[in-house]
Parts: C-alpha cells; structure tokens; sequence
C-alpha cells in the first residue's frame, strides 16, 4: 500500500483562525480523503505554532502565562477541525513535551552548520519574522500588516549556514524533486534563491524573549520560533527512529499559504540537506483572501470566521465555496452575497433540485423502485488530474458540468410525459435509473469535498429504494436585503 504524508502549516496561535486557514486545512483534507479513497495509506498532520514574543505579550496583556493563552487559543484551532469536518490524524503543538525535546535534538545535529555571530538589523515581533532594510525603509519602519514599527536589534544570535544548500535547494527545485505548485511560486522562489540565500538567524537572546524553546548548553539564548516550528513536520512522526518516521517521510504534499512560502522552499529544505533527509514532493501553496475586495484585518472589522459561514450554510458549503470559488492557483475574493448566490444557485436549484426531483419521480412512478442502475459511463480522468495538480476548483467544474448535464438530460427527457404513457414503462425505469445512477457518480466524486452532502445523496439511492431525506439537501436561503 503506498503511503501518503501531508500536511498544513501550523498556525500561530496570537489569534483566532479565519476563513484563510479554514480554506487551507479543507484542501489538504480534500487530498487526504481522496487519498484514502484510492487505498493510500495515508498520515494527515495539523496543528499549532505555540511560541513566540507576540504570544509572551498576549498573555501578559491578560496577566496569564504564556502556556495558558496559548492552551486557549490553540483550542479554538482544535475546535476548527470539528467544525469542518477535517479528517486529520496528528495534532501537534510546538509546546508537546516531545516536540521540544526533538528539536533540541535537531538542533544538535545541525551543530556543523551553526554559528554564533552578530545580527544587526530589523524584527517585526507581530511577524516574528527578520525584515531586511529595504523592506523596512520601503514602508517607512512601521509594518504595514501589523501597524507598529520594526524593532532595530542587534543581537548575539546563532546562525544558520543556509548559503552552503544555496545550489542544492535550487536544483531540487529546478528539477521538480521537491515541486512547487502553482508555477508562479515556484518561479517567485527560485528568483529569491537566484538572487543568493543569505544565512539567517536562528535564535534569540533570553532577555528579549523568554517563550521558545531553550538552546542546548547555553542559558542565554532561545530557539527562534520560525526554526522550530519548522520541525514539526518531522517531530510529529517522531524522528530520527519512530516506525512512523522511516514510513511516512518525505512528505507527500505539504500545504501551505503564499505569505511562508520562503520558510518551505528556502530554509526547510536547507534544514533538511543539513540533516541528510529527503526533501518534500510537493509543496502547495494557496493564495491569499480578500474580503470584499479589502484585506482581512481587525481594524477594518472584516475578518469572516468560518463559523460565521457554517452557522448559517452549513460545513459543507463552507467547503464547496472556498475551494470552488477561491481560484486554487491564486488570490481570490470573498463576499457574502457571492457566497450566498452560490449556495442558492448551485447547491440549491442545481444540486439540491437534482436530487430532490430524481427521488420524487422515482417514488411517484415506481414506488421508490430504483431498477437496474447502469455502469457510469463518464471519464473521471480530469478530475483526478485536476485533483493530482492540487486544482481544487478545476475539479469541482468537472463535477458540477455532471450536475448541470444530469438537469438537461431531465429537462430533455422529461420523463413526467413518458410517465404518461402506459407502453413506454421500460423506458421510463431506464431514465429514472440513469438519474440515479448519475446522481450516485456525483456523490461519488463529491465524497472527498462535501462528505455529509455525498453520504446524504448515497443513503437517498443506494440500496435499491428511494429513501427520503428527512429534509431539503440545501434549503434555499433568502437573499440578504443589500444595506
Ligand atoms: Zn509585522
């Protein structure tokens, strides 16, 4: 049985998850699910990046330990994966007990490629992430995402010999050994790496921030947390000697959001050439969502949280939408009102009606009796190509065009006047199980996207007799009056 690693990043935890997030971790479960479908065997690792000095602040704000805040807020991504019906296995945090032993252990095995040296420049502590001068300068010290200004430092850190993996990493890339998909991402990447890969810091000094992970045999300093969390991609499988670890690594897919895309094809790799192990297969990564055409942030009051969508929609049409209407291999936009069109039109008349027609004409013509179903006779290979290129939306066309040819062929056939006519009975349970048949290939290929929708559409017709649902699949929702 082939095996099937993938994984999410891992956010951070200094606040809540947003619809971002909630569309990254349906991808890779819609890879995983589909994974198990085809009789992989397959490990799918979520989780949380629990330290840092925005986390220490947070909780100091709150006069509670760093440990607490992060406990409650790593739960609300926890919380998340119920809510959408995620089928991880793993949930790792970068505050579990093992994580931080194996990455002090890393550490030590990297030994041969970090130094101590002096790091003079700028720190964006809401990014926990180093920006170079003409990043800073550019937007006149003060960072734009997070409104506050840059922190000049200069710092004793430890550092990584990234420079020595520079041509490794870019070969890897270039041949596609570890693939960056979409090819935008990966030419973005490989004109940073071109453009030469400089060593970076990996640490920070204690009397800055205490909330990370201790560096073996020196007091004074703590791992930088973009380090370590890294790791977690491995400590999760339990490296170096976990059965879990010879199984599963490399990586299969890892999925990640445009914004770490440096972390995942620069240093990672450079991290694991250091340590001698394979580099990932594929890297993905998603773009980024607008809400309303404007960026998603607190002070604008527009971040949409996937529970504002499921509450009302449904888990489902959270993750139809998202995948469906985010372009897979770009940035793209949300809107309620887009969002509400689509679960109206699509999910409702065009599926929803699908379903709800197939079954009633089934039980008003023929007692529920489904007759024999036909083989599918539709070519499923653009799906899955489209699925094996991470083209979420692709494949959701490729659904819908069945959708949409299983509604004309009603239209078409209009089986209420063959009903009409006492000699055409065979013909009638002909097209009446075609429909059926068709609507069971439907769910089919919708199982890994919208599970509950596809096992609510097998249950209707899958043993022979029609069995109704209890309710509408999606009741239609009135348009919201525009403010
Ligand atoms: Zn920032």
């Amino acid at each position: 049985m082939a095996k099937f690693y993938i994984t999410t990043s891992i956010p951070y935890v200094n606040s809540e998850p947003h619809i971002g997030y909630g569309m990254e971790i349906v991808m890779a479960d819609v890879l995983a699910r589909y994974m198990r479908s085809q009789n992989a065997d397959v490990l799918f690792s979520v989780g949380t990046d629990d330290h840092g000095g925005k986390i220490e602040e947070k909780a100091a704000e709150q006069k509670i330990t760093p440990k607490e805040f992060a406990d409650r807020m790593s739960q609300t991504f926890n919380d998340l994966l119920k809510l959408l019906n995620i089928s991880s296995d793993r949930f790792i945090r970068t505050t579990d007990p093992h994580h931080e032993q194996k990455a002090q252990l890393i550490w030590k095995n990297l030994a041969k490629y970090i130094y101590k040296g002096t790091y003079i420049g700028w720190y964006c502590t809401g990014h926990e992430e180093y920006f170079p001068e003409q990043v800073v300068k550019a937007n006149n010290g003060i960072c734009p995402d997070h409104n506050r200004p840059y922190e000049q430092l200069k710092e004793e850190n430890y550092f990584f010999k990234l420079s020595a993996f520079t041509d490794e990493i870019k070969k890897a890339i270039e041949s596609d050994a570890l693939k960056i998909i979409p090819e935008t991402r990966k030419n973005e990447i490989m004109s940073v790496i071109n453009s030469g890969l400089e060593d970076f810091s990996v640490s920070r000094p204690k009397d800055k921030i205490t909330w990370g992970i201790p560096i073996p045999d020196d007091n004074d300093q703590v791992m930088y947390v973009w380090f370590e969390a890294l790791m977690n991609y491995i400590t999760v499988l339990g490296y170096p000697d976990h059965a879990d670890f010879k199984k599963y690594w490399p990586a299969d897919v890892q999925v990640i959001g445009k914004d770490i895309l440096r972390f995942h094809a620069a240093i990672w790799p450079g991290m694991l050439l250091a340590l001698g192990l394979p580099l990932p297969k594929t890297l993905y990564v998603h773009g980024h969502i607008t809400v309303d055409d404007k960026k998603m942030s607190k002070t604008l009051g527009n971040v949409v949280a996937p529970k504002d969508i499921v509450s009302k929609y449904g888990t489902d049409t959270f993750r139809y939408f998202l995948l469906r209407h985010i372009p897979s291999y770009g940035d793209g936009d949300f809107s309620m009102e887009r969002l509400e069109a689509a679960y109206n039109s699509e999910l409702a008349d065009q599926l929803g009606n699908a379903v709800s027609r197939t079954a009633a004409m089934i039980t008003r013509y023929q007692q529920g009796l489904i007759g024999d179903i036909p083989e599918p006779d539709h070519d499923i290979a653009p799906y899955q190509e489209a699925l094996s290129n991470c083209r979420f939306d692709q494949a959701l066309d490729e659904v819908w065009e069945r959708v949409k040819g299983l509604n004309q062929y009603i239209d078409e056939q209009k089986p209420w006047v063959i009903a009409k006519d006492e000699n055409e009975k065979e013909h009638l349970s002909e097209v009446l199980a075609y429909m059926a048949g068709s609507l069971i290939g439907i769910a089919d290929l919708l199982t890994p996207f919208m599970p509950e929708t596809a096992d609510k559409i097998r249950s209707v017709f899958a043993e022979g007799v029609v069995k109704p649902l209890s309710g509408t699949l999606f009741p239609k929702h009135e348009l919201a009056p525009k403010v």
